[in-house]
């Protein structure tokens, strides 16, 4: 668990549902809630937040069992992004929302952040935040804030590993989300032959490798996967730790770059 600025948990692992197919959605999130996972991370964005609610309730879990992530994104007002937010709401058929993001700056931040501190307020949404925020825009919300943003969720992998940016959150009492914490398979990330090393040594996989050197930094992770074994072994990184070379070794691979086309 980590505690968040306003003394709200986060379980640190959780499970990303991006990309996963709503027609799949809720059978995958049951497999992670049956594995231990008891964070999901969603969006409007990804289509499938009523296939999370659904999971939720089919799991037997208690709500309180459960830590719900998801954000809204282009409010272009105040009261369009309360529309947004009562949407989110009604789609996860929940009472309230562990922790609402916007996911990315566009539109009208200011109103999306004033929305999302009423509904804070009125207990809908137990912590808020941000997501792909830095610079000039982090500043203007930090700037305006009356309840200061609890997370940031912004790529970070051994690729793009924000060390500097996890600094200056920090400064700010702001908790580092990765996103895409596996670099989305991307660069060949779990052929890598440092990586490969690491996990040999360990007799782990490179993806708990990857998860465990995230995890020991107290970020926090939300990898995704289809596949009812390997979100079992995404969660599996309690059981080793890192040691200073292995750290060494995999902050070498860091090139402060985004993996992505678009970024
Ligand atoms: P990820 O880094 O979690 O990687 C997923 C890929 O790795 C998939 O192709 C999967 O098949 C593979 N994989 C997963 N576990 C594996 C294992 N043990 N062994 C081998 N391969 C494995 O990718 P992601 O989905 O982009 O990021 C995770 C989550 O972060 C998303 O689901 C979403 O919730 C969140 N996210 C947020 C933003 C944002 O803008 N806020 C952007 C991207 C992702």
């Amino acid at each position: 668990m980590i505690k968040l600025n306003n003394g709200v948990e986060i379980p640190q692992i959780g499970y990303g549902v991006y990309q996963i197919p709503p027609e799949i959605t809720k059978e995958c999130v049951l497999n992670a809630l049956r594995a231990g996972y008891r964070h999901i991370d969603t969006a409007y964005a990804y289509r499938n937040e009523k296939q999370v609610g659904e999971a939720l309730k089919e799991s037997g879990l208690k709500r309180e069992e459960v830590f719900i992530t998801t954000k809204i994104y282009n409010g272009q007002s105040f009261l369009d992004a309360c529309e947004k937010i009562e949407l989110a709401l009604k789609t996860l058929a929940v009472d309230y929302i562990d922790l609402m993001l916007i996911h990315w700056p566009e539109g009208d931040n200011l109103g999306m952040y004033r929305a999302m501190e009423k509904y804070y307020r009125e207990g809908k949404l137990r912590a808020i935040g941000l997501s792909n925020f830095y610079d000039d825009e982090l500043d203007n919300i930090l700037k305006h804030a009356e309840i200061p943003p609890a997370v940031d969720q912004i790529e970070t992998h051994p690729f793009r590993n924000q060390k500097e940016m996890q600094k200056i959150l920090s400064t700010h009492q702001i908790v580092l989300e990765s996103w895409s914490p596996l670099a989305a398979g991307r660069n060949n990330i779990f052929n890598n032959p440092t990586l490969s090393n690491i996990a040999r040594k360990h007799k782990k996989s490179v993806a708990q490798v990857i998860l465990r050197y995230l995890y020991e930094r107290d970020i926090i992770i939300i990898p995704r996967s289809k596949n009812e074994n390997r979100i079992k072994e995404n969660i599996d990184i309690l059981d080793f730790a890192l040691d200073k070379k292995d750290i060494e070794e995999i902050e070498s691979l860091n090139t402060d770059k985004t993996v992505f086309p678009w970024g």
